[in-house]
């Protein structure tokens, strides 16, 4: 079937949750994709920060179907070695002590969200300790508890009476968030970097700022590396970059190398709260995302993927910012590693449409972002044929 088909089926049998681009991928490589009509693009997406490895990895790919060919699936009721090496593999090289297992963002966010309010009400021995403050434009899932974790009215629309405990104080802003602690409080929940917020990058004395509120305040600082971590911003973990260590950590998108996974961690005086029958998930952590995860985690760090993003990053930063100072509707090129957003005056989406054309796949958060969350393993000539069809995207609007 070509595009214009399988488009013709969806309409008629997919739910119209999201804004469909008329695009059919069918095949992917690295830093490519065709469709279903054989066009390729360049992909700035990576499947909104989840392909970090770009689009089937060989690696990944051995290891799934070496996976898929012994053992897909058992229940969590039983040991599953693909689990602990990947459990041992995150807490050697993070702050953690232990790791949960989901399949989602979200549901890592949920689990945080429910190891806080059980740690908090033990050690504190106090029912009204439930309290969580996020911040305002974050992003941390679509689930009924992470919709009321997240700062956005428009994700939260129609959806009320929303889950109770949640209060939201604007980012980057610490006064504003040590206003906001009350008795009630038991966390602090934050992006590192915020991602569908528009990529807002905090300030280090903010983040460290909030580690001694957390501290001062005996409040849990729960960090949502879910888009940020997994070596994007150039380090493993993104709050890395700000001298802070949480004591929750969540991950998912880019964790199993394209395949649904997500995972909490923590230290393990806060992990102890999870005892059996509080917490679970029949497909977190099967044998086959899970062996996908270790290839995914290895060739991160055995191809010198982190160094890469750094410097991929900075080419990539640079040659935005330069092609921003040609145009007036660029307002500012900001990020770290291979996690940046170029904010505009004007809005994004005919940009991202014309882009498609040209065969390029970009993103716009914030109606005016346009989010670049290329592979790590992209290269110089990719980020200058994407920097080419830009420039071309730009002239074509400021004629
Ligand atoms: C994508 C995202 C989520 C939600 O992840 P899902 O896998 O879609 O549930 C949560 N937090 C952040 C920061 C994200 O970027």
């Amino acid at each position: 079937m070509n595009s214009e088909q399988w488009i013709e089926k969806s309409d008629k049998y997919i739910m119209k949750t999201y804004g469909r681009y008329p695009i059919v991928p069918v095949k992917g490589e690295g830093c490519r994709l065709w469709d279903a009509d054989g066009k390729e693009y360049l992909d700035f997406l990576a499947g909104v920060a989840v392909n970090n490895l770009g689009h089937c990895h060989p690696r990944v790919v051995k290891a799934l179907q070496d996976q898929a060919a012994t053992l897909i699936h058992c229940s969590n009721y039983y040991q599953i070695p693909q689990q602990i090496e990947l459990a041992e593999l995150l807490c050697n090289h993070s702050f953690a002590d232990k790791a949960f297992f989901c399949n989602s963002g979200a549901e890592a966010n949920e689990a945080a969200i429910k190891l806080a309010r059980k740690y908090s009400r033990e050690k504190f021995d106090s029912l009204e300790r439930y309290g969580i403050i996020t911040a305002a434009e974050s992003f941390h899932g679509r689930t009924l508890a992470t919709v009321a974790a997240t700062g956005q009215e428009k994700v939260q629309r129609f959806f009320d009476p929303l889950l109770h405990g949640f209060t939201h104080v604007p980012f980057d802003d610490l006064s504003a968030l040590e206003a906001a602690i009350n008795p009630e409080t038991c966390a602090i929940m934050l992006e590192p970097i915020q991602g569908e917020g528009g990529i807002n990058v905090p300030s280090v004395a903010y983040m460290q700022g909030v580690r001694e509120l957390c501290d001062r305040h005996k409040l849990l600082f729960i960090l949502d590396e879910v888009q940020v971590g997994m070596g994007r911003t150039g380090k493993l973990f993104a709050h890395e970059h700000f001298g802070v260590t949480p004591d929750i950590m969540t991950l998912a998108k880019a964790l199993a190398g394209g395949a649904p996974i997500g995972t909490m961690l923590a230290r393990d005086e806060v992990a102890a709260s999870f005892t059996p029958g509080t917490h679970g998930s029949t497909f977190g952590g099967n044998p086959l995302v899970t062996a996908a995860a270790i290839a995914a985690v290895k060739t991160i760090l055995e191809d010198g993927l982190l160094n890469r993003a750094e410097e991929m990053g900075e080419y990539l930063h640079g040659e935005l910012e330069k092609l921003g100072t040609r145009y007036s509707f660029v307002k500012e090129v900001r990020g770290i590693g291979l996690m940046i957003g170029m904010s505009l005056t004007i809005p994004g989406a005919e940009i991202v449409k014309k882009g498609h054309m040209l065969g390029l796949l970009l993103n716009v958060t914030q109606d005016s972002v346009l989010r670049f969350v290329p592979p790590l393993t992209v290269t110089k000539q990719e980020v200058n044929r994407m920097i080419e069809i830009l420039e071309k995207i730009f002239k074509e609007i400021d004629a």
